[in-house]
């Protein structure tokens, strides 16, 4: 019997009886992160890192869950368990299973660069390690944050010289905050689309805060918009929401804009590269540094990685899951929010 099994419903460890990030109705869940693919509806109960818990409870009402800290020791029917950093955003964990001489991780989703905002990667040791490929191929390639934000401030300033606001499409969970806790604020005001606002107040229920952004309400006043950057999901783009902004540019931040006509694609001025996945290199060495001796790779490039990996001498496999990576980020949403991922 294999410590993880890959199921139907979900990755399942069968001694402890528990799922991780199942996509279908189970009675035990460890969650590695708060994104709607990994933390779906309908489980008995929830286990997860405590920063995660108040932004699952704002999008999936009221679940039972129990929040853990990073490192702490659980024991569940003789399998030992815990929640290691995965830096890809608040609260976002790699769950550690050791069951006799096995020890599964299962990364979730990860970066390896410190945001600033997120508890930074830390690598375990392990003898399987299940990861995931959003971006695994060797074009992707990601500068430093600080380079990026850097020029997204430049454009900011400059369209604030010509009396335009500045629209930032974004993720709403994640990548908006660290977009906020990062960028240049003496620049001018920052505001922050609804669906931004209320994932910012869950996050301040954990500890996290953004003193700098505020809640775009009908009250703000249309003059303060001009020279201001506004972060908001690419959804709002295609809804009346965004008249008030004029005359305004827009920009994406997202790791897809590395490709080459993704910006057009997505009506945005300007492309940002900036991603809460690992790019090639780090999703290499994060592998190497776990010292696994069986990789299962997951979402995203899936094939192409595990076949350089079997061609680097590893042994590794691809595995179907749920899981939708940084390719959803961008889509709009039916409900307006654009949670997918
Ligand atoms: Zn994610
Ligand atoms: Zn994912």
């Amino acid at each position: 019997m294999a410590l993880i099994e890959f199921t139907e419903k979900g990755l399942y460890c069968p001694p402890a009886d528990l799922y991780i990030d199942p996509w279908r109705p189970v009675r035990r869940a460890l969650i590695t992160h708060a994104h709607a693919d990994h933390s779906r509806w309908g489980m008995g109960v929830y286990a997860a890192h405590r920063h995660s818990i108040p932004v699952m409870r704002h999008r999936l009402g009221s679940i039972e869950a129990v929040g853990v800290d990073y490192g702490e020791k659980l024991r569940v029917n003789g399998v030992d368990v815990s929640f290691h950093p995965a830096g890809h955003i608040p609260g976002s964990a790699q769950i550690r299973l050791k069951f006799g001489k096995e020890i599964w991780v299962i990364s979730g989703d990860y970066k390896l660069e410190d945001d600033g905002l997120a508890e930074p990667f830390a690598p375990v040791k392990c003898t399987h390690f299940v990861t995931e490929s959003t971006f695994g191929l060797p074009i992707y390639r990601w500068q430093p944050q600080h380079e990026v934000m850097s020029d997204l401030n430049g454009w900011w300033a400059a369209n604030r010289d010509y009396g335009l606001c500045s629209l930032v499409l974004t993720y709403a969970l994640g990548k908006a905050q660290r977009i906020l806790s990062s960028i240049d604020a003496g620049i001018g005001e920052v505001f922050v689309h609804g669906a931004v606002h209320q994932t910012n107040l869950a996050l301040e229920h954990a500890g996290y805060s953004f003193p700098h952004a505020r809640y775009l309400t009908s009250e703000i006043d249309k003059s303060r918009l001009r020279g201001a950057l506004v972060l908001a999901p690419p959804s709002a783009l295609g809804s009346p929401w965004v008249n008030r902004l004029k005359p305004y540019r827009t920009a994406s931040a997202s790791g897809w804009m590395a490709l080459r006509g993704n910006r057009r694609r997505r009506n945005a001025d300007r492309g940002f590269v900036l991603s809460d996945h690992a790019d090639w290199e780090s999703l290499n060495s994060a592998v190497e540094a776990t010292g696994a001796e069986h990789i299962f790779v997951t979402h995203g490039y899936s094939d192409v990685f595990s076949d350089w990996l079997r061609a680097k001498g590893l042994r590794a496999d691809t595995v179907k899951t749920a899981f939708e990576g940084e390719s959803a980020e961008m889509k709009p949403a039916r409900n307006g929010e654009n949670d997918s991922e």
